[in-house]
């Protein structure tokens, strides 16, 4: 799967990298870096929990490689 980062919304909370610092990245001010994540199937379910625990919803997850992860972790449709 990947995670759309909406960097502009981010606030520098710093609750993704909490939940996974090896896939979220922040600059030295605590913000998140730009870009797309690409994150490993291994790492979905702490990608997810990461991205999730976003208040400023700036971390969009998109595509989960498993049908069945997407609907037990977020309860949505894949975009495709
Ligand atoms: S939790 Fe959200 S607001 Fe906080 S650093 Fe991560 S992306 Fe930014």
């Amino acid at each position: 799967m990947r995670i759309i980062v909406h960097s502009a919304k981010c606030q520098g909370h710093a609750r993704c990298w909490a939940q996974a610092p090896k896939i979220f990245k922040l600059n030295d001010e605590g913000y998140i870096l730009p870009g797309e994540i690409s994150v490993e199937e291994r790492d979905e379910l702490l990608a997810s929990r990461g991205a999730r625990s976003c208040p400023e919803r700036a971390l969009e997850i998109d595509c989960p490689s498993d049908a069945l992860l997407d609907r037990l972790l977020f309860n949505q449709h894949c975009r495709g």
